[in-house]
């Protein structure tokens, strides 16, 4: 017999153009209904790649027309706007499921251990920065997605449940950034479901409880690596741009070329890409390429892209992240903070974002 969860169940066969993942697991499929042996299919899409909903469509009408008792498939695409077109300065301020946070970047890097989220938090804070410097705004808050190794809450300094007001979860705040991570409200000893595949729509449900508002740009710290996880995750937020960190030795081209794939099919412009542990200063003025050199640059050519800063390896980097101080707040003057408001003021410009 058919029936809705039947008809379900067919769908998860269906995959997204390019990807392993079904258009149930992404969470596409809004609606079934199945009366008089017709079968309507409600589905939403943000895409720009034109190809895309035909190819769902087309997919979604052969399967379930084949099931026994269908008569005929009614599928219907809703194609949303894409999350990376250009808004107009100001105008978002009812933009769901964010509404108030005027803009968002994605911080990515293709594997673990290469300072994304270092790069992440100093981002948000060289961000309020360079705000400042233009005035009042509405500040930056930092989302932490990654959920295997969440290290923002310590590089923050923040720690403690956050305070739970009528619904909303209000996210602690330091360095005047307001910090959002799950491991603030999970403990390590928290069942093991809270680590698997389920904890994308939980952090993008959780994410939408957070009281960001009001926001000039939201920095959302994602899990490392470019698959099906990550772009579920980014399909999920509107993202209006995204950075790749890198390190000078990471000439990992083909993991790049897939994280720019990712971005390429939930339309995310990628803005640039930030090297990170690039060289040593050293006491004489020169610098030591520990670990080689020009994987940023390589990386931004591949992607067409800026290469928009080159951070130094730093002790007082990685001690700033153990103490909850980045080294942006604590050493404004460093070559590290320098160029990691560089980046910030080339990213608002590049966003538009005019408080
Ligand atoms: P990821 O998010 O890519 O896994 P992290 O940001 O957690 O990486 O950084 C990994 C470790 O490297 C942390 O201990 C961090 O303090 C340190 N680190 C990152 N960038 C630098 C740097 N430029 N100089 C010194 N230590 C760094």
């Amino acid at each position: 017999m058919v029936d809705k969860e039947s008809i379900r169940n067919q769908l998860k066969t269906v995959k997204y153009p390019g990807f392993s993942r079904d258009i149930v697991s992404f969470g596409l499929v809004q609606d079934i209904l199945f009366e008089k042996g017709v079968a309507t299919v409600k589905v939403a899409l943000t895409t720009a790649d034109v190809k895309i909903p035909p190819a769902i469509k087309q997919s979604v009408e052969q399967v379930i027309g084949g099931m026994d008792g269908v008569d005929a498939v009614d599928c219907q695409i809703q194609v949303q706007t894409p999350k990376g077109a250009p808004q107009s300065s100001g105008g978002q301020s009812t933009r769901q499921p964010f509404p108030g946070v005027k803009k968002i970047i994605a911080v990515a890097s293709g594997k673990g251990g290469v300072g994304k989220s270092t790069v992440a938090v100093n981002l948000a804070c060289a961000l309020n920065q360079i705000l400042d410097e233009a005035g009042e705004h509405d500040g930056v808050g930092i989302l932490d997605c990654d959920i295997y190794g969440p290290s923002v809450p310590m590089m923050m300094g923040v720690n403690g449940r956050p305070e739970i007001i009528e619904d909303r979860i209000m996210p602690p705040i330091n360095h005047r950034i307001k910090v959002m991570s799950m491991a603030l409200l999970v403990d390590d000893s928290a069942p093991v479901v809270w680590r698997g595949p389920m904890i994308n729509n939980a952090i993008s449900q959780f994410a939408q409880h957070v009281q960001w508002a009001p926001l000039e740009v939201l920095v959302v710290d994602l899990p490392p690596g470019t698959g099906d996880a990550q772009l579920s995750l980014v399909q999920t937020f509107p993202v209006d741009g995204a950075v790749i960190v890198t390190t000078p030795q990471d000439v990992a081209v083909n993991v790049t070329r897939r994280g720019a794939g990712m971005f390429e099919k939930v339309s995310v412009p990628i803005l640039g890409v930030c090297e990170n542990m690039s060289f040593l200063q050293l006491p004489d003025g020169s610098k030591m390429q520990i670990f080689g050199e020009g994987g940023g640059q390589r990386t931004a050519q591949d992607l067409n892209v800026p290469l928009l800063a080159q951070i130094p390896l730093d002790t007082t980097i990685r001690e700033g992240g153990d103490r909850g101080l980045p080294i942006s707040i604590s050493y404004p003057d460093s070559a590290a903070a320098q160029a990691f408001r560089e980046m910030a003021r080339s990213l608002l410009l590049k966003l538009n974002c005019n408080p």
